[in-house]
């Protein structure tokens, strides 16, 4: 007998070692999450514009007067960060994209390569080889260079049938945005097969066929992934792989009446709700990628639209990172768009310089055509409509602008109307490209081992493969 208790009592004491050390293990390895988000083309000014009207709007839309970018500054760690290319000053998104998603420095144009062309891996693919859920998600076209540079491999961004043919091998879990019009060919939209499933795109009559192969859906479908057109449809799919193209190519930043896609924040929702099954944790990818179109076209109206709809996404990825502690949110840009600015200014028929305030700008906001708007309609004129005098009509009819814009030669300007138009109401833009500004970065949740306050695109690599190491 004495020798059988000590038995029984060892056998009970490894047997609940075993369940403490089980439990222990547990509430150890909680899942590991991490959510990048790239505001593109969102320079400091562009980001400061978001904080700025947030603050100073007389009818801003939020009651502490703080943008949600603002508080994950305010709380997050901040740094700034340099996007220089393998060789050159300016990047494109392919590069910056590639540089943050491999670490490898790499060339404009490239998409998950390095200088030399050599394929790289990204952090999405080590992610899911370690056993993460992993998705990307943008409201411009899913095959644009930042989305891709996590899952392709190709020299040049414009290979968009091979991005295709990269994705179904990648294969993330999640893949959200627009651009049915690079999936399909002029043959396919007129093939028997798609039409079943064409029944169910809302937006087929602005669908033109760009892609240069024929059939590519079937590889997509083939490859397990289920399609959604529309926001319901998105919604109604739980399990296997989802590709969403909810647009011909872009979200529009004023929706018309009858859009059925989501928005940015629906479609971080969704992914969240479907990475988060995974036992491990997940990478994510957010691109609010329409801040960088608009910037492009130097319209700060449709800017403040997107921005405004990024920083909605924002709020809710911070109430996620405090509630799921092993999750790290960085908020970033890939470049500056535009170099874009308010500036001091003497008004027409006034002598006082103005310093500016979004008085006038929220005025003009409100006004009876968008700038937007009235460029979308000019763009869809006959040729022979375009020109100096429709230009100017339009400027005054539509928008209300009694400047002068006798400058205007008689071809068609209407940038030139357009950057006249903003400066005098004391906004300026440099260009319509990109910029080398440095960029802001902020770390938000758990961010406890970044200790770099400068960094470059290539550091945000490591710091999320390194994440999911741990
Ligand atoms: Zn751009």
């Amino acid at each position: 007998m004495r020798k059988i208790i000590p038995l029984f009592l060892s056998i009970f004491l490894l047997i609940s070692c075993t369940t403490n050390q089980t439990k222990k293990d547990n509430t150890n390895q909680q899942k590991k999450n991490v959510i990048l988000v790239i505001a593109d083309g969102a320079g400091p000014n562009i980001m400061n514009y978001l904080m700025e009207y947030a603050r100073l709007a007389p009818k801003s839309p939020y009651k502490d007067k703080k943008s949600n970018l603002e508080k994950m500054f305010d709380l997050g760690k901040n740094g700034i960060m340099l996007n220089y290319t393998d060789k050159t000053i300016v990047t494109d998104s392919a590069a910056a994209a590639t540089q943050f998603a491999t670490g490898a420095k790499t060339n404009p144009y490239a998409i998950g390569v390095d200088a030399n062309g050599k394929k790289v891996n990204s952090v999405l693919y080590n992610a899911k080889q370690k056993g993460y859920a992993t998705g990307v998600l943008t409201d411009v076209y899913v095959l644009d260079a930042t989305p891709a540079a996590f899952y392709a491999h190709r020299v040049n961004r414009k290979m968009r049938d091979g991005i295709i043919e990269d994705m179904t091998i990648t294969q993330p879990d999640i893949v959200l945005g627009g651009g049915l019009n690079y999936f399909v060919s002029k043959a396919d939209l007129k093939n028997a097969r798609y039409q079943e499933l064409f029944k169910n795109v809302p937006y087929l009559n602005q669908v033109k066929g760009q892609a240069k192969q024929d059939d590519n859906l079937t590889k997509v479908l083939d490859s397990g992934y289920n399609l959604a057109f529309t926001k319901q449809e998105m919604e109604n799919l739980n399990d296997g792989k989802i590709l969403g193209l909810f647009a011909p190519v872009f979200f529009p930043p004023y929706p018309p009446a009858d859009w059925q896609g989501p928005t940015l924040l629906d479609m971080t929702k969704k992914a969240i709700s479907v990475l988060s099954e995974n036992e491990k944790g997940f990478f994510l990818l957010v691109e609010a990628g329409a801040i960088d179109w608009v910037a492009h076209e130097n319209d700060p109206q449709a800017l403040l639209q997107e921005l405004l709809e990024f920083d909605e996404t924002l709020g809710y990825l911070k109430k996620f990172a405090d509630t799921n502690k092993d999750t790290l949110v960085i908020v970033t840009a890939d470049h500056d768009t535009g170099g874009f600015g308010f500036n001091y200014y003497t008004p027409r028929n006034s002598k006082k310089e103005d310093y500016n305030a979004f008085e006038k700008f929220t005025a003009l906001q409100n006004g009876k055509n968008l700038i937007y708007d009235v460029y979308q309609k000019y763009k869809t004129l006959p040729e022979e409509q375009k020109n100096s005098v429709t230009i100017k009509k339009m400027f005054k009819e539509d928008l209300g602008f009694e400047g002068n814009l006798d400058f205007l030669n008689d071809e068609e300007d209407f940038y030139s109307a357009f950057l006249h138009y903003w400066k005098e109401q004391g906004i300026v833009w440099s260009t319509q490209k990109h910029t080398n500004a440095p960029l802001f970065v902020v770390f938000y949740g758990n961010n406890t081992n970044i200790n770099k306050n400068i960094l470059h695109n290539t550091d945000l690599f490591k710091i999320m493969n390194n994440y999911f190491k741990k």
